[in-house]
């Protein structure tokens, strides 16, 4: 399990997300301050801020 949850860039609020529910590159919304965040990597979760000119990535 893991012990900490990863920290929105933006606000630094926790985000409750399990690294079983996310892949690398996948984009959320910080439930916090709104922004969108990409998965840059997984074990453990890091988050950075989403550029918008990211290119779109493959749904599954
Ligand atoms: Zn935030």
């Amino acid at each position: 399990m893991a012990e900490r949850f990863p920290f929105c860039p933006a606000c630094e609020s926790d985000i409750e997300i399990d690294d079983l529910d996310v892949d690398r590159g996948e984009r959320i919304g910080c439930p916090e301050c709104g922004v969108t965040l990409t998965v840059l990597r997984v074990s453990p979760i890091e988050l950075d801020i989403a550029d918008e000119e990211v290119r779109e990535w493959r749904d599954n």
